[in-house]
């Protein structure tokens, strides 16, 4: 199914359509149903034996043109055999790792990894009788000596969510490979634009279509992708549990990829540009962007990475919560929220939660979203409540 070879911004403009339109509008409607009909029960039976192959059109929630066009198209840009769509970002998550842990395995997590992923391993996975142990992220190829013969996978992402850092993709994959465990890796920040996680010997790519695929903060998806060994043991997860995806947020992803390239682009100039100017400020104790050297794993975002999102953090110099407080209600061009990868910025204080480590970081850690606003607005805007963090 990959087309490796076609330049990104070709496969964005003519993936995820039919090749030859004639007489047609040039997206594909917003396809709603839940049944499908057929002319003879033979074809209705050809149809239910095939149901879960990418293609087939048997009943709405095993997918449908438009469904199966979206994800022909990620798992081009993922360079994955295959991808099956879930309805969020968290879905993806839960339904990898669903697909792996049984009862009595032992699961590794990076200890830095999207809050949900360890709200679901807390809540769901040990109620089920699974172990779950958390890692140092930076702990690269001495991940071998946590691995023991019931550990059923590796959960890992890059940078961690809330503080940046990123780990040596290539030293969790060689272990894992080495010793045949599949790695399950959250792609959602770098999008497949900046990292392609396949690439770098990851088995399943998931990411959150909420944020930058779609981009506009008007739908909620999720992807997993998937190489050819694992693609059917995920595909029949997804289907077994039922998930599926909506008719209207499929049209709004397929709109939304048009200009990733573009938005991509201007996310890692404007976070860059951003990053830089907190680091100039006398309030910033460290800026925590990967592009810049003050982040742990710098060196292998430069070596797996092609660019960077527009989302950051900042470690400000220690001050009183209501300091902060105060700073983030008096910004008028960052919005208060979850999520990110929209076309606004957004502004969250953020504590980390760590259960290997600590976060020892002495200050206050602010998360930044930065959008498609004037980056001079958004420095004014700033700069006007930075002095509220001030001793
Ligand atoms: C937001 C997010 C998710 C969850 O995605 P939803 O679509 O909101 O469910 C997963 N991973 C990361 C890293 C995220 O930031």
């Amino acid at each position: 199914m990959s087309q490796k070879s076609r330049p990104v911004a070709d496969q964005l403009v003519q993936g995820g359509r039919p090749a030859h339109i004639d007489g047609r509008h040039v997206n594909l409607p917003i396809e709603l149903g839940s049944t499908i009909v057929f002319d003879t029960l033979a074809a209705f039976e050809a149809a239910r034996d095939a149901r879960y192959e990418p293609g087939t059109m048997y009943y709405g929630r095993y997918g449908n043109e438009a469904v199966f066009q979206l994800e022909g198209m990620l798992a081009d840009l993922e360079g994955a055999h295959g991808i099956t769509m879930t309805s969020s970002g968290v879905a993806a998550i839960t339904l990898a790792l669903m697909t792996f842990a049984r009862p009595g395995s032992h699961l590794l997590v990076a200890d830095h990894v999207y809050g949900n992923t360890r709200i679901f391993c807390v809540n769901f996975l040990r109620r089920m009788n699974v172990e779950v142990e958390y890692y140092d992220p930076m702990i690269g190829a001495d991940v071998d000596a946590l691995i023991r013969d019931t550990t059923c996978a590796i959960m890992f992402e890059a940078p961690g969510s809330g503080t940046f850092e990123v780990p040596d993709i290539l030293a969790i994959t060689g272990v894992a490979r080495a010793r045949g465990l599949p790695t399950i890796f959250d792609n959602t920040w770098a999008t497949p634009l900046f990292c392609r996680p396949l690439d770098l010997g990851v088995d399943i790519s998931v990411a959150s279509g909420s944020k930058y695929l779609s981009g506009h903060s008007d739908c909620m998806l999720g992807t997993i992708a998937t190489t050819e060994e694992h693609f059917a043991a995920v595909r029949e997860t997804v289907m077994a549990v039922g998930d599926k995806t909506g008719g209207q947020e499929v049209f709004l992803m397929l709109r939304g990829l048009r200009t990733l390239k573009l938005r991509m682009a201007s996310a890692n100039a404007a976070g860059r540009e951003m990053a830089a100017w907190f680091a100039k400020q006398p309030q910033t104790k460290r800026v925590l962007h990967p592009a810049f050297e003050s982040c742990p794993g710098h060196e292998f975002w430069k070596r797996d990475f092609s660019g960077a999102s527009g989302l950051f953090g900042v470690a400000f110099h220690p001050c009183h919560d209501d300091q902060i407080r105060a700073f983030v209600d008096a910004l008028h061009h960052f919005g208060i929220g979850v999520s990110w990868g929209g076309f606004e910025s957004l502004v969250l204080p953020v504590k980390p939660v760590r259960s290997a480590g600590t976060w020892d970081e002495e200050g206050q850690l602010v998360r930044f979203n930065i959008g498609l606003e004037d980056t001079q607005s958004l420095k004014d805007d700033l700069a006007a409540a930075l002095p509220l963090l001030n001793a």
